[in-house]
């Protein structure tokens, strides 16, 4: 008899497939094959982890106080022994070479053989070195999860990959990879794992408290992605059932692809433009093949959140900003400038110890306090800017100097590309987003410093809500249809308009087709979103009336809760039904 799971679903759909439970243990150590090519690569990974743990040893052995026991010396001493024996660090060059994996899978095999001669020890105090063994190891695969580890490939197709948890950066690595599905005991309805996980276009459930203790390896799953829920072990009947369901959604997917080149006008004729978030220039392929009208959101932090212990240099992310402008054949693509901090710490930086992340230096304050980091990156995307119709989008703006303080880094260094004879657009425009609550409310005096806004609801719901995003202990608080987030868009979709300045939306309430009649009651024409997300969307914008709508409006921002909305929504729905 199966167990019921319930969480948050991401991403629609359902999956039925096998688990692979991945444990933090288990991450570090990964179990894969690699070419044979790649065997001297995996070695030379292998030597350069053996080579920090040393020096992380011989590090705190200089670092030893004067005054601290002899047992801290002598303990260090034993485990800079034990790192220098053959049996620790060449031994797993054999496995590596003659079983062709990776590198922590082979100092697993060595760990397991020397705990085993340990356990046929019978001298008391040397069975008891068995514990310093497996503290070295520990060392060693921590160097090793420093140096490229590549979430493990899928064990066969119908793999689903059940985790507590995964940052933004696995996400990245889980790009290229070929999960059916994937569960985690935590995340929000919007945190960074979510949003990459509606770009995967893969049915998900976050939020499941005890997924991975629960769940075994191997062990048969239903993913309900549209409605949370994952059951473990089902009978054949539920089987039976959703079996149908997958069959119902992948033909409604499918229905989709009909709409794909038509235009996407509303009933009564206003056409709304369509564009793609995107992380990753390679996501340009998915924009396209759901027919955007450009990129409303590249979330260019994804460049810097790779596995790697450097920062992507200038040459790097010209070609990156470059093969998306060129993709795009001369359609509007929006780099959003780096947004880092919160949950989006890359390997060279440090986990932030603010005592509130989410309201610190994050998105444009860090890049005001880290000049060099900013500077290069607008000189790469000013370079860029010649290859196609890029525009900048400045994220976390919260006082309109931080606009001017931009325009300024920008004037200087277009200037400096002027003096060196390289090409840019001298007209980029510059964008704000609008995700900080007093930026909404004084979105008159940002209008009149950027070319253009976007509103980033992610974190403006977040932060109007005092809701953390990426907490799923309150994430039944985190609503969109609360009144006070409508009146907020309402305010800035309104003034935007009447200040002749284009206003779009690219947090995620833009890509959810239950929000496509509201957001066009709200008067917003512009809308930005994952791909997986364009055509159910489109669906909608062919379906809705807009004289209806605006009739509706008034009801909609008198409503006094999010429920009381949520009616008035059905109603229209019902009204007007949606195909999708
Ligand atoms: C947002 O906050 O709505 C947004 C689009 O930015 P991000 O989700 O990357 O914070
Ligand atoms: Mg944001």
């Amino acid at each position: 008899m199966g167990i019921t799971l319930h969480g948050i679903g991401i991403g629609g759909g359902v999956a039925i497939g096998h688990a692979h439970v991945i444990s933090h243990n288990e991450i570090e150590i990964a179990h894969y094959n690699i070419a044979e090519d790649d065997v001297p690569q995996e070695v030379a990974r292998f030597d350069a982890a053996i080579r920090l743990a040393r020096q992380e040893l011989e590090t705190l052995w200089g670092s030893i106080p004067e005054n601290a026991p002899a047992e801290l010396g002598a303990f260090l001493s034993l485990h800079i022994m034990l790192l220098n024996d053959h049996a620790l660090n060449s031994e797993p060059h054999l496995i590596i070479e003659t079983q062709q994996c990776n590198a922590e899978w082979a100092l697993k095999q060595q760990l397991d053989i020397l705990l085993a001669q340990f356990d046929e020890i019978e001298e008391e105090y040397l069975r008891e070195r068995r514990a310093d063994v497996i503290q070295v190891t520990d060392r060693i695969f921590k160097a090793l999860a420093g140096h490229h580890v590549p979430p493990p490939p899928p064990l066969r197709p119908d793999t689903i990959l059940v985790a507590h948890d995964l940052s933004p950066a696995d996400m990245v690595l889980f790009k290229d990879t070929d999960y059916a599905a994937f569960v985690t005991d935590v995340g929000g309805p919007t945190s960074h794992t979510a949003i990459l996980a509606r770009s995967l276009d893969l049915p998900a459930v976050l939020a499941l408290r005890h997924a991975q203790a629960l769940i075994r390896e191997e062990e048969l799953l239903i993913v309900d992605g549209v409605n949370g829920v994952v059951i473990v072990d089902p009978d054949e009947r539920v089987l039976v059932e959703y079996r149908a369901r997958q069959r119902e959604w992948q033909a409604s997917q499918r229905a989709l692809q009909d709409i794909r080149d038509a235009r996407p006008i509303t009933r009564d004729g206003t056409e709304i433009e369509l564009f793609a978030n995107i992380e990753l220039p390679g996501d340009t392929e998915q924009a396209l093949a759901n027919g955007a009208n450009g990129v409303g959101l590249f979330r260019s932090e994804f460049l810097f959140l790779r596995d790697e212990d450097d920062l992507p240099t200038e040459d790097e992310q010209f070609e990156a900003y470059k093969q998306v402008a060129e993709a795009m054949h001369g359609q509007p693509v929006i780099i959003r400038t780096i947004d880092l901090g919160k949950d989006k710490i890359p390997k060279w930086q440090e986990e932030s110890d603010a005592p509130n992340p989410a309201l610190g230096l994050t998105g444009i304050r860090l890049c005001m306090a880290e000049t060099q980091l900013f500077r290069t990156q607008l000189r790469a995307l000013l370079r860029a800017s010649a290859y196609g119709k890029i525009k900048l989008l400045v994220p976390m703006l919260t006082h309109v100097n931080e606009v001017r303080q931009t325009r300024r880094h920008l004037e200087e260094i277009k200037d400096q590309l002027r003096g060196e004879g390289i090409a840019f657009d001298d007209g980029i425009e510059l964008g704000g987003m609008i995700e900080v609550p007093a930026a909404a409310l004084a979105v008159a005096s940002f209008l009149k410093q950027l070319d253009f806004i976007s509103i980033g609801t992610n974190d403006l719901i977040q932060y109007t809500l005092a809701v953390d995003r990426n907490d799923d202990s309150v994430s039944y608080l985190y609503d969109p249809l609360h009144p006070a987030v409508a009146q907020l868009l309402h305010h800035v979709i309104r003034t935007a308009d009447a200040l002749g300045k284009p206003v779009s939306m690219c947090g995620e309430m833009a890509g959810d087709p239950q929000l496509t009649l509201l957001l066009l009651a709200l008067g917003l024409r512009r809308f930005s979103m994952l791909p997986a997300q364009l055509l159910k969307v489109k669906r909608r914008i062919l379906d809705a009336d807009l004289t209806q709508l605006r009739g509706a409006l008034s009801g909609l921002l008198a409503a006094e809760d999010a429920d009381a909305v949520r009616a008035l929504l059905a109603e229209i729905a019902v009204l007007k039904p949606a195909a999708a």
